[in-house]
């Protein structure tokens, strides 16, 4: 449930009723708006009287949660969450754009992807060095020393940076080297690492599952949230449908019910969505059309030859132009880019 404090409502009255909350065993998450106070309830409700909360000063109603994820629940902090990485945020009037290979491959390879990446406008360098490949014949990705390139690319361009992680070690090795960690389409519904990753202190962008409902995903990001860690954004990178002339079905309608459901930012993944490089500006385009805080686009100095997802990578050139290119959409919905 979440307690709404009437507008100017005492400081000493949100305490008092904070301390009821946590005295019976339950935890009280404090909202303060522009507009209002809210108090969000987790816990065994049962343990609390209505009445009891009704009597304190200043509260203006109870309002009840019927969604089992809470403090990723837009009621829970209706204002939208800004999530600082690195040198830069999302979620703000700034549109995030998340670019760089799917994996490091080499330093050179990287350093130069990086300074294509900052060129073309983006803000965030992405790159893969623990691959979570389909075939475990195909590359792993460097580990650790994909890691330090990716530090020495932040030294050299000033870009923040991303990178997967697929187990404890590999979230150890990233909290040394990048600014934001990434939980990848096959893990969002491995509770320990989602655990893991809330307790690395680190802001988390959590994928959608390859076959996972909005809920499913919602819930998995209240894992991470509920270890402490609120710094969370949400990545729509398309679902398995029936559809064969994509790699995914890319769920457009996601942001807006994200929008609706949640407070975290959404960004969105036109690479993995189409597994195609032709069909990345039109995606990328409609994504900031419909209100999404940002995309995370595959980049790559030679796709053909690229160690993995080739296809659907952008070149230079190709990058380029579809930033030129979203310029305007960024304006119509009042994005700086
Ligand atoms: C990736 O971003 O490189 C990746 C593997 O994405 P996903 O988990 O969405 O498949
Ligand atoms: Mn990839």
């Amino acid at each position: 449930m979440i307690i709404v404090m009437k507008p100017n409502a005492a400081k000493e009255s949100v305490n008092a009723i904070t301390n009821y909350i946590e005295g019976k065993g339950l935890q009280a998450h404090l909202s303060e708006g522009t507009e209002v106070t809210i108090i969000g309830v987790v816990g065994d409700k049962t343990k609390l009287s209505q009445d009891s909360i009704m009597s304190y000063k200043d509260v203006q109603k109870i309002v009840p949660v019927t969604e089992s994820y809470k403090l990723t629940n837009k009621q829970f902090h209706p204002e939208p969450s800004i999530i600082k990485v690195g040198n830069t945020e999302i979620g703000s009037n700034n549109l995030t754009i998340m670019a760089g290979p799917c994996a490091v491959e080499t330093e050179q390879q990287l350093l130069s992807i990086a300074h294509a990446a900052l060129a073309g406008g983006a803000n965030i360098l992405r790159g893969g060095a623990y691959k979570p490949r389909t075939s475990p014949y195909a590359f792993q990705g460097l580990e650790e020393e994909g890691l330090r390139y990716m530090q020495e690319a932040k030294a050299e361009t000033g870009l923040s940076t991303i990178c997967e992680v697929v187990s404890l070690d590999a979230i150890n090795a990233a909290v040394k080297y990048v600014d934001m960690i990434q939980i990848g389409a096959r893990n969002m519904q491995n509770f320990y690492l989602l655990k893991e990753a809330g307790k690395s202190g680190l802001p988390v962008l959590l994928k959608r599952g390859l076959c996972a409902t909005i809920d499913e995903w919602l819930n998995a990001a209240e894992y991470i949230i509920a270890e402490g860690n609120p710094n969370v954004v949400l990545c729509e990178r398309g679902i398995r449908t029936y559809e064969t002339a994509t790699r995914n079905t890319l769920d457009i309608s996601a942001v807006p019910v994200l929008k609706e459901k949640t407070h975290l930012p959404v960004i969105v993944d036109p690479s993995h969505s189409t597994g195609s490089y032709k069909y990345v500006p039109s995606m990328a385009k409609a994504a900031v059309a419909c209100g999404a805080d940002g995309l995370m686009i595959e980049v790559h100095n030679d796709p053909a030859n690229a160690l993995s997802d080739g296809p659907q990578s952008l070149t230079f050139k190709r990058f380029n132009q579809l930033c030129k290119e979203l310029h305007p959409f960024a304006d119509l919905v009042g994005r700086k880019f």
